[in-house]
């Protein structure tokens, strides 16, 4: 069952975005002036501030260039659809628990980003939203949504990755034994999720999959895991301290409505191995297949891939 589902609120129901701009730029910022979550009005155009991309917006003393103190969303847009903005705002405002930061007001969220997904030209694009602990002895917390060109992912779409399993150090546990290391919570300090991609490089391939110290699957550094084993897919439980991927729920949602079982389990990293298939699914590149894990190939599906981002390339 999908986290908060039953309440989607469509996008533009009650607001429209305004046009800030005639000739559509490549890339938009917008400052958002956060409000209590229990603000309840139809329009929240003027918390917004759009600003020059090219021009300097935040203060020396800002915790998230600091200490990556914050937490964030990328939100795929494809010709001027955000994609599913609902589960992106309630993962928002699930990470900023986990952080202690003041509650996000949903519907102000929702209106950033269908503000910012209407500003960027046609195509895929990705919109950003931002939430920092704010300014040292300054405002907080801080607020913003960025929109631009998502890269062309079409041919990693269609050749798939290679990946290295890589130990992140946790154990399966560690997310509730120890919930200040913030495992759940998608917050800015990827510094170490993108060293990961390096190491893959590094070693001659292309992502990485994040293991436990005793061999259990978790995610790659900026997509989760999708397995076929048999008829059935299997994903890494969320529990584990992995990020519950909005991209994995609708492939799960589109993989049921073929009539295929789809379940979440504790999964070792010899079963990636001998999988029948497996993907990195993610918000803005989408599903791309593993071919192959440290070095040893793995069978892929292109069919069902090309099937797959079919969907995720559809509104949702
Ligand atoms: N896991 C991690 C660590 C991520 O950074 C991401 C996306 O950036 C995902 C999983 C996939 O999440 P989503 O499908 O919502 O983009």
């Amino acid at each position: 069952m999908r986290p908060g589902r039953s309440s989607v609120t469509p996008l533009g129901r009650r607001y429209s975005a305004p046009s800030y701009a005639v000739d559509m730029p490549q890339r938009f910022a917008l400052m958002i002036t956060p409000v209590d979550a229990a603000d309840a009005r139809d329009d929240y155009s003027d918390t917004f501030t759009p600003m020059d991309v090219e021009a300097p917006a935040l203060s020396v003393g800002e915790f998230s260039t600091q200490r990556g103190d914050g937490v964030f969303e990328s939100i795929g847009v494809i010709d001027g659809h955000a994609n599913e903005v609902e589960a992106h705002v309630r993962r928002l405002a699930h990470s900023a628990e986990i952080c202690d930061l003041p509650a996000p007001n949903l519907e102000q969220w929702r209106q950033a980003v269908a503000t910012a997904a209407r500003l960027v030209p046609a195509g895929e694009a990705v919109v950003k939203l931002i939430l920092s602990r704010g300014v040292e002895h300054g405002p907080a917390p801080t607020a913003w949504a960025t929109a631009s060109r998502a890269p062309d992912f079409t041919a990693v779409r269609r050749d798939g990755v290679r990946v290295v399993t890589l130990d992140r150090g946790y154990d399966l546990d560690a997310a509730q034994r120890a919930p200040w290391l913030l495992l759940g919570a998608k917050t800015l300090s990827y510094a170490v999720n993108m060293a990961a991609l390096r190491e893959a490089h590094r070693r001659g391939a292309d992502d990485a999959v994040f293991v436990t110290p005793d061999g259990h699957v978790l995610e790659a550094p900026t997509a989760s895991l999708i397995l076929r084993i048999g008829d059935e897919f299997v994903t890494p439980a969320p529990a584990g301290g992995i990020l519950h991927g909005t991209t994995q729920l609708s492939v799960y949602e589109h993989l049921e409505s073929r009539g295929f079982r789809t379940r979440y389990a504790t999964l070792t990293a010899s079963e990636l191995t001998t999988a029948d298939a497996a993907w990195l699914v993610s918000s803005i590149r989408l599903a791309v297949a593993i071919t192959a894990v440290d070095g040893a190939p793995l069978a892929s599906d292109p069919a069902l891939t090309a099937e797959m981002n079919a969907f995720l390339r559809s509104p949702r």
